[in-house]
């Protein structure tokens, strides 16, 4: 499985991050050895000095596709959950700067936790799903469907042009405001709709 990624999809993550609107959705991967499962803790890597979290909705691919039309896509994915694209923003900057790709500060190990998935078909209404991140009980980060600059049909569209997509590939669809630092300790709870579905430690 491969684990797809979109940057800047809400427009105050955009403020913060010194970025622009992009015209078109911001894609990239992480290999599947990024995953974190089962509410295991994350480990604090060595080789970063500012690990952020980025809380993200993710969703689950239950079937395989190709050019796959805006109008057809909601058929492509059947859950939905919430999940944490840990970024070393460190090591991002210094490839930023010199014009690199960032694999390394997005892709490495365990830097995707993802929690359990809620049912789409349980969910009254898609175009407004809210999600939200809380470090040591404070939340941090809060989101909603509703505030994507590009939509969960769009992203599955435009990113099947590129990449054929396969059952249980995971879709993590951007950030919202309020990324920050970990520390050694945190304690990260994820929820969807007030439904606490991903819940660790940073050791
Ligand atoms: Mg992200």
């Amino acid at each position: 499985m491969k684990i797809i990624c979109i940057g800047l999809n809400y427009l105050d993550h955009i403020g913060e991050s010194d970025s622009t609107t992009p015209s078109s959705p911001v894609v990239f991967i992480k290999p599947d050895t990024a995953l974190l499962r089962k509410n295991n803790p994350f480990y604090y890597p060595e080789f970063s000095n500012d690990i952020q979290y980025e809380a993200e909705l993710v969703v689950k691919v239950n079937r395989v596709g190709k050019h796959i039309e805006k109008r057809f896509a909601s058929r492509y994915y059947s859950e939905v959950g919430v999940g944490i694209d840990f970024t070393a923003r460190d090591l991002q900057r210094e490839c930023r700067s010199g014009g690199l790709p960032w694999e390394i500060a997005k892709g490495f190990d365990h830097s995707a936790p993802v929690g359990r998935f809620l049912k789409k078909d349980e969910i009254d209404d898609t175009s407004n799903i809210r999600f939200q991140l809380d470090v040591n009980g404070k939340t941090v980060q809060k989101g909603s469907t509703l505030d994507m600059i590009f939509s969960i049909d769009e992203i599955i569209s435009y990113v099947s042009r590129f990449f054929t997509l396969k059952i249980g590939d995971l879709i993590f669809t951007g950030t919202p405001a309020g990324a920050g630092s970990v520390q050694v300790g945190d304690r990260l709870a994820a929820s969807v709709n007030g439904e606490v579905l991903l819940d660790f430690t940073v050791k």
